[in-house]
């Protein structure tokens, strides 16, 4: 019996792994198909993203209300594809209502880092915009865009739910932006949108 310190077993199932995915892969690329299934499943995927967006329930200050008004029954926003979850690992929108003290800062980048990606952030309100009525108070952030990159600002003390579900939809756009267009465009297409300024 030969030892030639090889394990068998692994490396052949490794090796028939790479092989079928080398021969698959040149196969694909020789086609085409390879460009077309990306594209395909690009655009799927996109489809998927923009028509099931889940925030995180999290309640910060007054603007909360507003939150939990367009989350109910007057203007429900499970009928525009809206659906508040209450783990960050579910949730693709973290939606800031209130205002971001020091203390706050830390634990909220936790949960936009628990969050999978692709994620995007809503600014509701002044306060998470800038501060609002706390602005350069010796304990309260300027922004959440001071610690996390916002994607959608919507200004208002406090915005009405009907302007929530109206960053949503622009959230929307930008996610078709994003998804379609060329990686030269991407700065241009990931420019954070404010709500009212068109
Ligand atoms: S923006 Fe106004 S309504 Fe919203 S949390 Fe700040 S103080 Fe409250």
């Amino acid at each position: 019996m030969v030892d030639d310190g090889q394990n068998y077993s692994v490396f052949n199932s490794r090796m028939l792994v790479d092989t079928v995915g080398n021969i698959t892969d040149e196969a694909l690329k020789a086609t085409k198909i390879k460009d077309v299934i990306g594209v395909l499943v690009g655009r799927i995927f996109n489809w998927s993203q923009r028509k099931s967006l889940f925030p995180l329930h999290l309640g910060i200050k007054c603007c909360a209300l507003e939150m939990a008004a367009a989350g109910a029954s007057r203007f429900d926003a499970e009928r525009f594809a809206v659906f508040f979850r209450s783990s960050p690992r579910q949730c693709d929108v973290l939606l800031v209502n209130g205002p971001i003290t020091k203390k706050f800062a830390d634990p909220i980048v936790r949960l936009w880092e628990q969050m999978p990606e692709p994620k995007w952030c809503i600014a509701m309100g002044e306060c998470a915009i800038s501060g609002g009525p706390y602005f350069q108070s010796y304990n309260v952030l300027e922004g959440v865009d001071t610690v996390i990159p916002v994607d959608v600002y919507i200004p208002g003390c406090p915005p009405r739910p009907e302007a929530l579900i109206d960053g949503f939809d622009k959230l929307r756009q930008k996610i078709i932006r994003i998804g379609t267009l060329p990686e030269d465009n991407m700065p241009e297409a990931s420019k954070p949108i404010i709500i009212g300024d068109d």
